[in-house]
């Protein structure tokens, strides 16, 4: 039996800072109480001024295992999600070798990473055109969402879906209350025609704005004739936002997320021939992420994610330059905290907005918030202890991911985790891991 207290004079509680110690006993947090508490025998842990909240949920991740484990993998994943204070993440349907999108693959996922989870994962499924009677067993089985693309997803295993197979699985997920989560981006060919594969500025130009709202389009409309819950997984296009709020005045089944990369990059400073920074949609120009910056600050985005999507050098091609060949995806699972909060910092996000962004709210969105999420008692004691002071540098030293490539090598950022603890265990402690495997599978409940 684990039993101890952590005390610091800023615990987020109910939605602020407040001096508290947490008791701890097995994987619950057990009570809490105001202000500094010892208790005779039990182990406390002083944090004074760090801040102390509730673990960092991912809910879009791309892992890569089985079948793809040389671009990334559940042990290197989950290590530095732990780092970065992540203490749950969901995992795509793609890009591991099979693609989550039968009973059987699911399964195979699963023993892929039996003994190699150091955080909580979930995994969602996918929809292809040939699966649709794949869908209902999938989510018996207990992924937490549907994910489909209306552009092509990069992995051949993984073909686009269109408006026709999707009507076709809504009353499946209207029947199971489980959401669609959409690539939203609409592929036709009214781009201009490349001449300089290693220009940025003609990567953006490949993939418009119009692409991504006449994806959304579609999707609103599925939600509202469906009457289902749908998920617009990372937002990039501003020209979005618009119909996005209208659409959300008339219900609450339709959520959206960002990632960190599309609120601290700009188009206008990635440099020609460096596909580190390629990602579909892409990062777009500083004024459209401004409007993102504006939509976030308005509460417009459920919440933040990484989709971490890594690959190795020679598939990011690295070397060649080229952004129309490489593999697009943004490495970064371990930074999300320090990012948004450094970039936050500056456009005036408070800590009580971005904290719930990265915690609470994909716990709603996951249907996990009835043990996860916030610090309550009887909830999961997953928790993550971070120095808001601390300013550090992004390393090839620091980076736990399976590559070490990512377009935040080099930056420096404020806001280290310093540790954290998994189902009341102590993984991560002076932001090195002290303790592996403590990862749960969780299954999506379906009511
Ligand atoms: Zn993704």
């Amino acid at each position: 039996m684990t039993e101890f207290l952590i005390y610091s004079k800023r615990c987020f509680i109910n939605d602020r800072f407040v001096e508290s110690t947490i008791h701890i006993k097995n994987d619950k947090i057990h009570q809490i109480y105001n202000g500094y508490n010892e208790h005779n025998e039990i182990p406390l842990l002083n944090y004074n001024n760090l801040i102390v909240m509730p673990g960092i949920i991912d809910a879009h991740v791309h892992i890569n295992e089985p079948g793809r484990d040389t671009w990334e993998g559940f042990e290197t994943a989950t290590k530095a999600a732990a780092i970065g204070g992540i203490t749950t993440l969901i995992e795509m349907p793609l890009n591991a070798s099979p693609v989550t999108t039968s009973i059987k693959a699911f399964k195979i996922k699963q023993n892929a990473a039996v003994n190699k989870l150091h955080v909580n994962c979930g995994f969602y499924g996918g929809v292809i055109p040939s699966n649709l009677t794949d869908i209902e067993g999938l989510i018996k089985e207990g992924v937490f969402g549907i994910k489909g693309f209306l552009t092509h997803s990069g992995i051949d295993e993984f073909p686009n879906v269109t408006k026709n197979h999707l009507e076709q699985i809504a009353p499946i997920l209207k029947k199971y209350n489980v959401p669609l989560l959409l690539h939203c981006e609409l592929s036709d060919n009214n781009v201009p025609k490349v001449n300089n594969p290693k220009s940025y500025q003609e990567y953006l130009l490949s993939r418009p704005q119009n692409w991504e709202t006449n994806a959304i389009d579609l999707a609103l409309d599925i939600q509202k004739r469906f009457d289902i819950k749908v998920h617009i997984v990372h937002l990039s296009a501003s020209d979005g936002i618009k119909k996005i709020l209208e659409h959300k005045e008339k219900t609450n089944k339709l959520t959206v997320e960002t990632c960190p990369h599309y609120l601290y990059f700009n188009a206008e400073n990635i440099p020609d021939a460096s596909p580190i920074f390629k990602c579909a949609p892409p990062i777009r120009e500083a004024s459209n992420n401004d409007k993102l910056w504006g939509f976030l600050l308005e509460d417009g985005f459920n919440f933040i994610a990484s989709d971490h999507s890594p690959a190795p050098p020679e598939i990011k091609q690295l070397e060649t330059g080229d952004f129309f060949k490489a593999w697009g995806g943004i490495s970064g699972l371990q930074f999300t905290l320090p990012i948004l909060y450094t970039e936050g910092k500056k456009r005036g996000l408070k800590l009580e907005k971005l904290i719930p962004l990265l915690t609470k709210n994909p716990a709603e969105f996951l249907g996990l918030d009835y043990k996860k999420g916030i610090l309550k008692i009887g909830y999961d004691a997953d928790i993550s202890v971070w120095d808001d002071t601390h300013e550090f540098k992004i390393t090839e030293e620091t980076i736990q991911h399976k590559h070490k490539g990512t377009p935040y090598l080099n930056e420096v950022v404020f806001g280290k985790n310093i540790h954290t603890f998994i189902n009341g265990v102590q993984v991560v402690k002076n932001s090195e891991l002290k303790t592996l495997q403590q990862g749960q599978f969780l299954l999506n409940k379906i009511t």
